[in-house]
């Protein structure tokens, strides 16, 4: 078997020869024709197993398709891919930095001479300007849940009802404006310069990132008020168990999902 077999774009296939893999891992070979067919995945897979390439390959080589970024299509398209501004397409959750990072430098690679341009937001590292690198353009975003709240709640990403509290109560600690919430909320919905309208969201080491206690920041990006919701959306969750809480996150994340173990 080969990439070949599994037919994708040609920057994707160029870039793909330029890591050198030579043929697809097995999570590659039976994941990659489920998300290109457009279902949603709940695959099981450890680190090491070639599963980040899995779901980037199938995610950017259908966004090479549909013409990233292109002036035209962005003009025709009511404000999705952005009047001024890029916003992300697809967005990948990690556990750590560390992963984050991994996942975005193969996305880089795999993007590599094309007008797709990923981004990552991660803890412990400057937000500001964490924010204005996604403020130039974004279309693949890979975060760590805590950093992501972190932005929703100063006005930066997509704006659910808590983080528009945690905004409101920070503009006016005396609490004394509340007869002013719905133009406050409308100031604040737009200041929310960066909306998560995605197409993809992955959820990677889902085990990992509820053993670290993120699902409440999982639950508020996903139920954030500008995802579209399960269905109108196609969710990827990689997790390397299966125990309940994880087969809860799949019930409530995915739509009619195919069940993958490697
Ligand atoms: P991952 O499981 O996604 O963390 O990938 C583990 C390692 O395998 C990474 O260093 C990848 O660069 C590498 N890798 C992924 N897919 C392939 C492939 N098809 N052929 C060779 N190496 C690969």
């Amino acid at each position: 078997e080969s990439f070949q077999d599994i037919a994708m774009g040609d920057i994707v296939m160029s870039n793909i020869a330029l890591t050198r893999y030579t043929r697809p891992t097995p999570v590659q070979k039976y994941a990659i024709p489920i998300i290109k067919s457009k279902r949603d995945l709940m695959a099981c897979a450890q680190t090491g197993s070639g599963k980040t390439a899995a779901f980037l390959l199938p995610i950017l080589s259908q966004i090479f398709a549909d013409g990233p970024g292109d002036a035209l299509a962005a003009a025709k398209d009511n404000g999705k891919y952005g009047r001024r501004k890029q916003y992300p397409i697809s967005l990948v959750l990690a556990p750590t930095r560390e992963l984050a990072l991994q996942i975005y430098d193969e996305a880089r690679k795999f993007s590599y001479r094309s007008r797709v341009r990923p981004c990552v937001v991660y803890g412990g590292a400057d937000i500001g300007q964490q924010i204005r690198d996604l403020e130039r353009g974004c279309h693949l975003l890979v975060a760590t849940p805590g950093r992501l709240v972190d932005m929703m709640e100063r006005g930066k990403i997509g704006l659910d009802f808590y983080s528009w509290i945690t905004f409101w109560t920070s503009l006016f600690p005396c609490r004394e404006h509340c007869c002013h919430c719905l133009s406050q909320y409308r100031e604040c919905c737009v200041l929310s310069q960066i909306k998560l309208f995605l197409d993809y969201l992955v959820l990677d080491e889902a085990d990992r990132m509820l053993d670290m206690g993120f699902e409440p920041q999982i639950r508020r990006i996903v139920e954030q008020d500008t995802m579209p919701s399960k269905g109108l959306r196609q969710t990827m969750m990689f997790s390397a168990t299966f125990p309940k809480e994880i087969q809860i996150l799949a019930r409530d994340f995915l739509e009619d999902y195919i069940f993958l173990a490697v």
